[in-house]
């Protein structure tokens, strides 16, 4: 696959993690407990990063949120788990950061929303206040601008002149572009109270999918800061999901993002960690990384007379999910492993032979046997009740061998 051209943009080391230019792309998540909740907050970073997650955000919006920071990062390295914890401050950020300098020591980075650091006040100051804690303690910021937030100060006076322009311009065009100013004049202004630009990642969310491309075109043309890219409020199941992947892949493959989130509303009771195989499925998908192997399957049709391969791909993806814990610590490379499940024989065995393991179900009026393909080889043919489990075993057999021994020679 040809390789993307990543923009050139400043690495940033947050807590370990390098995000910019000469990193991966970086998947990160936010927990939904109430930070307060030491033990809830802890178990759900340990399961997102258990998921993958490279780096977990957190909210710290009061007294309570901020005093249980550094209980969250401790009881979280006793369990073994060093994942960067981000705080994600809004409205009272200065004033918790000054107060709580444990927590501003134990976050690996501090998110500053710029639209509501300052509200009501004429000048930055609560923003210069959270950018010196940040030089005190040598951490990164990243500057979040959303458009849900938006600094309506700057919007109003841009919007205004604007208005008196001889040309003027759509609204929308209006709000795009200040959001852009936003990120990058706070930026310049934290430079100016002495951050790094080393230490400064810029992100400038919205929730509909023309205006994140747009907006991030514009803002990765104008500056070489990291970019933390993610559509905001992206909604539920498969809309999130869709409308995620339709706005960050056309970024990625033009090389713009280093770090990205999924921001996906979970069921009530859902699996919070699903925001982060979405992201990972989004960069594996465009061929940026590989966190899992993948499992091709056909959507079936009239010539599958049951559900009996949609079974077996279920099952297959769900051993897969099962097994990776274990693979990825004693099967490098493992990850990039191809699988194809078929339902008949029309695309079966060409399918399969793109795979590295590939297997072809008999469709309707089909000899009842499974063409089995190992890397473009037919290797067997399964028949009789046990395809499924006979087939795990020619997929344990397979990872053994080629990506033990890849282990052993390393
Ligand atoms: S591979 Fe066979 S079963 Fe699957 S969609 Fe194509 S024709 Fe239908």
């Amino acid at each position: 696959m040809p390789e993307i051209q990543r923009r050139r943009a400043v690495t940033v080391n947050i807590g370990g993690v390098r995000v910019g230019s000469e990193a991966p792309v970086v998947v990160q998540s936010m927990t939904n407990t109430d930070t307060a909740d030491v033990e809830s907050t802890v178990q759900q970073v340990a399961a997102l990063a258990r998921a993958g997650s490279e780096m977990v955000r957190v909210t710290v919006n009061n007294d309570d949120a901020a005093k249980a920071v550094p209980y969250i990062v401790e009881g979280l390295a006793n369990k073994g788990w060093t994942t960067p914890i981000i705080g994600d401050f809004h409205y009272n950020g200065h004033l918790l950061l000054a107060k709580y300098p444990e927590t501003a020591k134990a976050l690996a980075k501090y998110r500053i929303n710029p639209g509501n650091v300052s509200i009501g006040r004429k000048d930055d100051d609560n923003f210069r206040t959270m950018v010196e804690v940040a030089v005190k303690h040598q951490k990164p910021v990243r500057i979040g601008v959303n458009w849900g937030s938006l600094d309506q100060a700057l919007l109003t006076k841009m919007m205004d002149e604007n208005s008196k322009a001889a040309d003027p311009r759509p609204a929308r065009d209006v709000m795009m572009e200040a959001m852009v100013v936003s990120a990058l004049d706070n930026a310049v202004a934290a430079e100016r109270y002495g951050l790094r630009r080393d230490q400064i990642v810029l992100s400038a969310k919205v929730s509909g999918v023309r205006d994140l491309i747009d907006v991030y075109t514009e803002l990765a043309r104008r500056c070489d800061h990291a970019l933390h890219l993610g559509l905001t409020e992206a909604g539920m199941g498969m809309k999130g999901i869709v409308a995620s992947a339709a706005g960050l892949a056309p970024l990625l493959l033009s090389g713009i993002g280093d770090t990205i989130r999924v921001s996906l509303t979970p069921t009530p009771g859902g699996d919070r960690s699903e925001e982060v195989r979405c992201g990972q499925q989004i960069l594996q998908s465009l061929g940026i990384r590989s966190f899992m192997p993948q499992v091709t399957s056909c959507p079936g049709c009239g010539r599958t007379t049951s559900t009996y391969f949609q079974e077996l791909a279920e099952r297959i993806q769900g051993y897969l999910v099962e097994q990776m814990p274990e693979w990825k610590k004693h099967y490098a490379g493992v990850e990039e492993l191809k699988l194809a499940v078929m339902g008949c024989i029309v695309n079966g065995p060409g399918e399969s032979k793109h795979a590295n393991i590939g297997i072809s179900l008999p469709g309707t009026f089909e000899e009842p046997k499974a063409p089995v393909y190992v890397d473009g080889k037919l290797y067997t043919t399964l028949k009789g009740d046990r395809i499924v489990e006979e087939f795990q075993e020619i997929l344990n057999e397979y990872v053994e061998k080629r990506y033990g021994r890849v282990l052993v020679e390393a």
